[in-house]
């Protein structure tokens, strides 16, 4: 692992800091965290800190000696002098004194010793930094020292590494414990350069921020020579099976089998329910890794350093090869080896509050990681944050594990220092609370998605906390919050392409919008057939195409799903020429009923929206402008021709596609936005 110490940037950190009245000690401790937190190898999601004790003016212009240490909610690889609240150092070290301290009065006791009484808490490892003299630390859980420490062996591979150059602390979990510890085990030598923590990282320090910086270096390229050493391949592979299935068809099978199990997300196969999301990873060592024969013994080993098992639990679910025959095995074993999991989770919990007769609630059981042979791993969340979480801290377990096995075997702590972390109060407090959003982790895919109509339902479903792709034949601008395609509807290989790249970016499908159109008039004595086929293909077939797909992957699932279909008032409310658009509406009216009856058994409801005179790229400008001046009116009263005598705006079509996806007993509707036309309404 080379050095990424670049005096040129840090200088110019400082400039600018100084102008804002920030001191160097602080600049430097910044730069040095971003360095450790920018760095995958590293740091992974609140797995490190690090502090810096410098001098600060108090109220009264009073010198005080401060740690400043990371807060909670700090991404280190972003850290601002904001992230480092300044806590009295004083009486921090007062606490050595002390034989016990509970977690919460030293949460509440360093708290209360805060500069600045609105700073975010400072981390649970606050002790250890006050209790180390150095200037500036460094903590982190990177993968190659956790490689070595999580060994039957580790402590001694650990001396025989390293020799003198660096303590050895056994594990207890973070607090005032380790604190203790730690400030002893360095006493005991005080010349080295940093600490390593048996089953959970490491602390590096000096008083020159560049030396502290280096020993971490140094420490990890001292284990990646050895690990080098390694066997090239480290796992014995198992047969893989001449044809698997798709990736973008085991996703929503997992997807699916997660969903009706999770013990949170209730019964039933409403889609209004709070749903997951899976995030894929695959490379050649997570490859190397799930193909491995003996999969199921070294992945089941225990999480890398404990707190990981918020984000993983303790363990991945490991699933067979996917095998291209027989797609009903394949599900028939993820439902099996789910229930298993959970039920090995539950004995799990049960166990350690039985056994120490302790009061907790018990977490949900459904599985983070799976392990898929053949194509690679995937995290799952309740929101795409949280399964982003998840998949990267497997694919640091995969290659924890994997140089673990290349230099001896992967064994890390028994499983009540795992849940001791687990059903920790601080480790809990990480997380993010539960959401509130009623469509949070479904996936919704909108065609017509880079126009007016289509860009207000992604904003209405965003808002109500759900995933979003967008299907057109081009976008506008781009989007991060959403997953935009390129897609003709109009033709079959595009769509399923499409759904493909939805299933294998999300996990799968909950809701359809099926709102592409286009406006073909003309009197139906003279339009060409040409005309007429062509506004059949995307106002009729193109329905029908993507419909067809969905259902295929919403089947796959096996949670029910939402068919929105956008019609028009034109399906029931015919007007003069606009027959070669009313016409194929009027069959998409009468296909959503089609599919209502239809795919009902499935749990997957259809339901329509009858719009009248929006504003969008179907109705331009130009033809409002049109149609107005035909009627001797000017746009405005065109727009607002209606019983409300107000105009209809995108977003009021937009809402009404998300009510009828949250409506969970609403099938074969047609919801009218159009400010009430009498002629139009259904009977
Ligand atoms: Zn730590």
């Amino acid at each position: 692992m080379d050095s990424k110490w670049s005096q040129s940037d840090l200088e110019e950190l400082k400039s600018r800091d100084a102008l804002r009245g920030i001191n160097n000690d602080i600049s430097l401790s910044v730069y040095c965290t971003r360095l450790i937190g920018g760095d995958p190898h590293l740091v992974l999601h609140g797995g490190g800190n690090a502090s810096v004790k410098t001098v600060q003016k108090d109220l009264f212009g009073n010198e005080v000696e401060v740690l400043c240490i990371k807060g909670s909610g700090w991404d280190m690889g972003e850290i601002l002098p904001a992230g480092l609240p300044p806590v009295k150092l004083a009486p921090l070290r007062r606490l050595k004194s002390l034989e016990s301290l509970s977690d919460e009065e030293m949460v509440s006791y360093v708290r209360s010793n805060l500069l600045d009484s609105a700073s975010p808490t400072p981390s649970v490892e606050t002790l250890s930094h006050a209790f180390l003299p150095h200037k500036f630390i460094n903590h982190s859980h990177a993968s190659a020292i956790l490689s070595i420490t999580n060994q039957p062996n580790g402590e001694d591979l650990c001396r025989e590494i390293f020799g003198s150059t660096m303590g050895i602390v056994p594990y207890i979990m973070p607090g005032f414990g380790l604190a203790k510890n730690v400030s002893e085990v360095f006493e005991e030598n005080p010349e080295v350069g940093g600490l390593i923590l048996l089953n959970h990282g490491i602390f590096t320090f000096s008083d020159d921020a560049e030396t502290s910086y280096r020993h971490m270096i140094d420490a990890i390229s001292t284990v990646e020579n050895r690990m080098g050493n390694g066997k090239k391949h480290v796992f014995v592979p198992a047969t893989i099976p001449p044809t698997l299935q798709s990736l973008s068809s085991v996703a929503p099978i997992i997807r699916g089998v997660c969903i009706s199990q999770d013990e949170r997300l209730g019964k039933g196969t409403n889609a209004s329910q709070n749903k997951l999301i899976l995030e894929f990873r695959s490379s050649d060592q997570i490859l190397e890794f799930v193909n491995g024969k003996e999969v199921d013994r070294y992945s089941q080993g225990g999480v890398a350093t404990p707190d990981h098992v918020i984000r993983t639990k303790n363990w991945p679910l490991v699933l067979p090869f996917p095998e291209a025959t027989g797609t009903g095995d394949f599900r028939k074993r993820t439902e099996q080896l789910t229930k298993e999991f959970q039920h090995r989770y539950n004995s799990y919990f049960q166990r350690q509050v039985d056994s120490r007769k302790l009061q907790k609630t018990k977490l949900d059981s459904t599985p983070r990681v799976v392990l898929v042979p053949g194509h690679g791993l995937f995290g799952i969340g309740r929101d795409r944050k949280e399964a982003m979480i998840s998949a990267d801290i497997a694919e640091s377990f995969v290659q924890t594990i994997t140089n673990a096995e290349s230099i001896g075997e992967y064994k890390t702590l028994g499983e009540a220092d795992v849940f001791d972390v687990e059903y920790w109060s601080l480790e809990q407090s990480k997380l993010s609370n539960a959401s509130t959003q009623p469509l949070l982790g479904n996936v919704v895919a909108i065609t017509g998605g880079g126009g007016t109509i289509g860009t207000a339902i992604a904003n209405e479903f965003n808002k109500l906390g759900a995933q979003i792709a967008l299907l057109d034949l081009n976008f506008p601008e781009e989007d991060h919050r959403f997953l935009q395609l390129e897609c003709d509807v109009t033709e079959q290989a595009s769509v399923k392409s499409a759904f493909e790249t939805i299933c294998e970016h999300y996990g799968g499908l909950d809701i359809v919008v099926s709102n592409a159109g286009a406006m073909h008039l003309g009197s139906m004595e003279s339009v060409s057939d040409e005309t007429l086929r062509e506004s059949f293909e995307i106002n009729f077939f193109a329905h029908q195409t993507v419909m067809q797909y969905a259902v295929e992957v919403m089947k796959l699932q096996n949670v029910g799903g939402n068919l929105l279909f956008n019609v028009s008032k034109q399906a029931v409310n015919p007007g003069v020429d606009a027959g070669p658009y009313g016409l194929p509406k009027a069959a998409t009216l009468a296909l959503m009923r089609q599919y209502a009856l239809e795919t009902g058994k499935y749990g997957i409801r259809a339901n329509a929206v009858n719009a009248d005179r929006i504003q969008s790229g179907l109705l331009t400008k130009e033809m409002i402008s049109t149609r107005a001046q035909a009627r001797g009116l000017d746009e405005a009263e065109y727009l607002a021709g209606n019983i409300l005598g107000k105009e209809v705006t995108a977003e009021d079509v937009a809402r009404a596609f998300t009510q009828l996806a949250l409506s969970e007993s609403t099938v074969a509707n047609v919801t009218t936005v159009d400010g009430g036309n009498i002629a139009a309404a259904l009977r």
